[in-house]
């Protein structure tokens, strides 16, 4: 058997930013500076890093980029009220709210005050009910990522067997309606779901959110599969690793997502997209 080609999520997501740097370019060439909100809120340093490689990546790819920091013990009121303010700021188009907020703070009250228009994340209920009722909206990044990643090497989505593991309100779910909305056989798999090698196994895509390193063993995927791994795990050495037994997965499958350098980069490169999107339905509002 030939080894899985490698979904290099690198590569495309250069690729979706070089777009996104365009259409960015052209906004602001029209009179629009595109400008993305980050809401920071105490001092994680796995939050920090992301924001980070956010605020670096909307730059270069056209846009400005407001980091607003909180300290931890911000009172909920003034997160509340932050975010509140740049939803109503004609000069934000953007708002994303960094999570996990800390411990204490409601984020479920924060994220409804975000202007569901500025809503890059795609987690506002009335994105959350778009998406669910297959209407337009701003739809979540991770899941967005993985859709495109498929697409943009080539492989088919329409009337295929996916299999999506986990059922995050940030990945699992809305991966399951995206896919839905195109047009896959869907199943849905949890924490207690029973026999997962049989339901990987039946699986010509599956996508892999659960959070637990190499979870997914390699004799479970089906052979020629494509496998998604969204997992980002920490290994006791210190290295990342998916929720995919890579080396194992790659022997059986047809193409495979490697961590890191898989799902990552196109998250980012879809906030991005998601970001130019409602830059230019708000710009279009207002002309
Ligand atoms: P989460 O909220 O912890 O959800 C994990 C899901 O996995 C839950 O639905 C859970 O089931 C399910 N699960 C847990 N153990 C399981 C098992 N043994 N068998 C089957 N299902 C199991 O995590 P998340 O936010 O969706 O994130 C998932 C992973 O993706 C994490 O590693 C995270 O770091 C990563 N991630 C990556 C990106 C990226 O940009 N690449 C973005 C977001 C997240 P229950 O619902 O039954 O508890």
């Amino acid at each position: 058997v030939s080894p899985a080609r490698l979904l290099d999520g690198r590569k495309v997501a250069a690729a979706v930013r070089a777009e996104v740097r365009e259409g960015a370019l052209a906004l602001r060439a029209s009179g629009t500076v595109p400008t993305l909100a980050v809401v920071l809120v105490g001092d994680d340093p796995a939050s920090a890093v992301y924001v980070r490689n956010k605020d670096k990546a909307a730059r270069e790819a056209g846009f400005e980029v407001r980091t607003l920091r909180l300290p931890a013990d911000a009172p909920q009121a003034e997160v509340e009220d932050l975010v509140a303010r740049l939803a109503q700021d004609d000069g934000v188009h953007g708002i994303l709210v960094q999570l996990p907020l800390p411990g204490g703070l409601d984020a479920d009250r924060v994220l409804e005050l975000v202007d569901p228009r500025k809503d890059v994340d795609g987690l506002h209920p009335s994105n959350v009910a778009a998406l669910a009722l297959a209407r337009p909206g701003l739809r979540p990044c991770t899941p967005l990522g993985c859709i495109e990643l498929l697409d943009r090497e080539g492989i088919g989505i329409e009337g295929r067997r996916a299999l999506v593991l986990g059922r995050s309100r940030l990945v699992g779910r809305p991966l399951a309606a995206l896919l839905l909305e195109r047009d896959a056989t869907v199943t849905v798999a949890h924490s207690k779901s029973r026999d997962l090698a049989h339901v990987v196994g039946e699986a010509e895509l599956v996508f892999a959110a659960i959070g637990k390193p190499r979870l997914v063993r390699g004799a479970w995927i089906r052979e020629g599969a494509a496998v998604v791994d969204v997992g980002i795990n920490r290994l006791p050495d210190g290295r990342l690793c998916g929720d995919v037994d890579f080396e194992a997965a790659s022997a059986r499958a047809g193409a495979i997502s490697p961590v890191p350098g898989g799902v990552g980069p196109m998250t980012i490169a879809l906030l991005l997209r998601n970001t130019l999107q409602a830059a230019s339905a708000l710009a279009g509002e207002r002309a």
